[in-house]
């Protein structure tokens, strides 16, 4: 099997000291350069999507690429469903072969999060599929999710432990002032909150919005519990920054083999300094 859980990566991880990565991907290119990066750097590794990059890329296309990439690459890797929001998403994608969820309910109350959330974990953990899962908003965007950054409440950590308890997740996304999208401020981690959370859970806890963090934040954010960090925005830039200039610069390009190469590379050095932040090189 190529395509796992995240579970034992995330515990391994735990347990030593590190984060795993996980890169949203959106086509073929993000793919390709996402998986050789993580494979030469010998680093375990999560491949990310939303509801609308499925639907854009095709999930059965995501997980066939991804299973022949790992393949290739003998890297074992988790194809993650990352802010999906029902069990019946969920339940044909884990049918399609992907054992890594997110069911985010952060949205609702309390009791219906834990409702839904318990539900998805149900029906994931009988196919050994990890469940990720969020207490708390983060601010910003990603896709069509917009939370008012002013409205966005962080996690508690009683009710954090209340929530892991009654629902049997394996990991929980904290809400500790990271944002989806670009930070226009330098943004203001909440670290003793982070600390308190450790100090009342045993999961692995996951940063949403590591986009633009500054590496001290990722590695102090690290060393207080989290031991998944989720990029999106940065790895976006740099691809389509490169794929723009190489079009100015060569109006007359058409071949997709010559101009994506450029936007490849660019993306290449993002994946690589994340790696690094997370601490995670030679830990697969
Ligand atoms: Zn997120």
């Amino acid at each position: 099997m190529y395509i796992i859980s995240s579970k034992n990566m995330l515990l391994k991880a735990q347990r030593g000291g590190y984060a795993v990565p996980a890169f949203n991907i959106h086509n073929l290119e993000t793919m390709q350069v996402v998986v050789e990066t993580a494979a030469e750097m010998r680093s375990p590794l999560i491949l990310a999507g939303t509801p609308g990059t499925y639907s854009y890329a095709g999930t059965g296309n995501v997980v066939a690429i991804a299973a022949n990439l790992a393949k290739e690459w003998d890297l074992p890797l988790a194809i993650h469903l990352d802010h999906h929001e029902t069990l019946d998403d969920i339940r044909q994608k884990v049918h399609a072969g992907i054992r890594s969820v997110m069911i985010d309910g952060s949205h609702f109350p309390f009791e219906e999060n834990v409702a839904l959330v318990k539900s998805v974990v149900d029906f994931s953990h009988r196919y050994d599929a990890s469940v990720e899962a969020e207490l708390g908003r983060l601010g910003g965007v990603e896709d069509d999710l917009v939370v008012d950054a002013k409205d966005a409440l962080y996690t508690n950590p009683a009710q954090a432990q209340e929530f892991i308890a009654r629902t049997g997740i394996d990991s929980l996304a904290v809400a500790i002032g990271t944002a989806h999208g670009l930070y226009h401020h330098e943004p203001k981690l909440d670290f003793e909150r982070l600390a308190a959370i450790r100090d009342c859970v045993d999961v692995p806890l996951v940063l949403h919005g590591a986009s633009g963090l500054p590496e001290s934040d990722i590695r102090r954010a690290i060393s207080l519990g989290v031991c998944k960090v989720n990029v999106a925005t940065e790895l976006k830039i740099a691809f389509s920054d490169a794929l723009k200039h190489y079009l100015l610069e060569n109006p007359q390009a058409s071949d997709p083999r010559h101009y994506m190469q450029p936007a490849k590379a660019a993306m290449k050095e993002v994946v690589r300094k994340v790696i690094r932040d997370c601490g995670c090189e030679g830990q697969l």
